[in-house]
């Protein structure tokens, strides 16, 4: 076990309090649905919550894979549950969502790794409510072949997968994945669909180096990933990895002006960045550019 770090000053958390917010949590409540935002403990849930932003966690509350950062449980997952695509389709449009995030567990137990359930939910947002812009965050479909082009060709807006951190740190906190399959992952998909967006993140305060988070954003960049996000790592419970540092502000503010210049499109770099925070507001942002 290790001990929680006490938090900076400048990591300060909105307590989740008022009606939009009750509106939001039980609107999740009572159609079974599983979000991101409570599994994972998320420390934006008061603000995203009370402007009804919620990312959608799909295919079950349980993960195949335990990464060391993440507090999703993990074990045998449930089967696949069908009509999760319609509660998320009614969910948007009672949300009166512009934009959704769905993300899901990693289901290293299907043949598919749950890339049928992706297209479904794509599907059904999409006739629910054709106007809303879809942004998926999704597993790395390793070893699950024909996985990726399948989700690829339901054609969500943003197709977002996450290299968490730099290669050197991938052993002790995303054991199970491997870091070139997951760049490759997005390179192939900008391959396949060029019109679709590409986004990936990492949490910084891990233990790596700025010239490691460099040759990161360096690898994104000739993957053609157009969309980065970097927040501090915050430790969910003493049985997760520690924190090895609280990265200040300035640094923060110095990674996106270098991620920039690399030439991303959209950066978010901020301690409490969350791959779908303020995600609508910046997609919005970028299309009237
Ligand atoms: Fe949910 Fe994402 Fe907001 Fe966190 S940042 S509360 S996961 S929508
Ligand atoms: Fe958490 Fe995703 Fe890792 Fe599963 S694969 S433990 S949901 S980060």
């Amino acid at each position: 076990d290790s001990p929680i770090q006490r938090k900076p000053d400048w990591i300060r958390v909105r307590a989740p309090v008022g009606e939009v917010f009750s509106e939001t949590k039980k609107l999740v409540k009572d159609n079974g649905l599983v979000t991101v935002c409570e599994e994972a403990g998320c420390p934006n849930i008061g603000e995203c919550w009370s402007q009804k932003h919620a990312t959608f966690m799909i295919l079950g509350d349980t993960c195949t894979r335990a990464c060391s950062f993440c507090n999703v449980k993990t074990g045998m997952p449930a089967p696949v549950d069908h009509d999760e695509a319609r509660r998320i389709g009614e969910a948007v449009v009672t949300m009166g969502l512009e934009h959704v995030v769905i993300t899901s567990v990693d289901r290293d137990d299907l043949d598919d790794g749950g890339a049928q359930h992706f297209e479904d939910v794509i599907n059904a947002i999409r006739n629910a409510s054709p106007k809303t812009t879809i942004e998926i965050l999704t597993p790395d479909f390793l070893r699950k072949a024909g996985a990726l082009e399948q989700v690829v060709d339901a054609r969500a807006d943003v197709f977002n997968h996450n290299l968490e951190t730099v290669p050197r740190l991938y052993l002790s906190i995303r054991p199970g994945a491997r870091y070139y399959h997951s760049l490759r992952l997005l390179e192939r998909v900008k391959e396949r669909d060029p019109s679709q967006f590409t986004k990936s993140g990492i949490m910084v305060g891990l233990g790596e180096t700025k010239e490691e988070v460099m040759q990161v954003m360096d690898d994104m960049r000739s993957a053609g990933i157009d969309f980065l996000t970097i927040g501090q790592y915050l430790q969910p419970t003493r049985k997760h990895a520690p924190v090895d540092r609280f990265v200040t502000p300035e640094e923060f503010r110095a990674y996106e002006t270098i991620a920039r210049a690399k030439g991303f499109l959209m950066v978010s770099a901020t301690p409490l960045t969350r791959s779908s925070y303020h995600a609508g507001d910046d997609f919005k942002r970028l299309r009237a550019a």
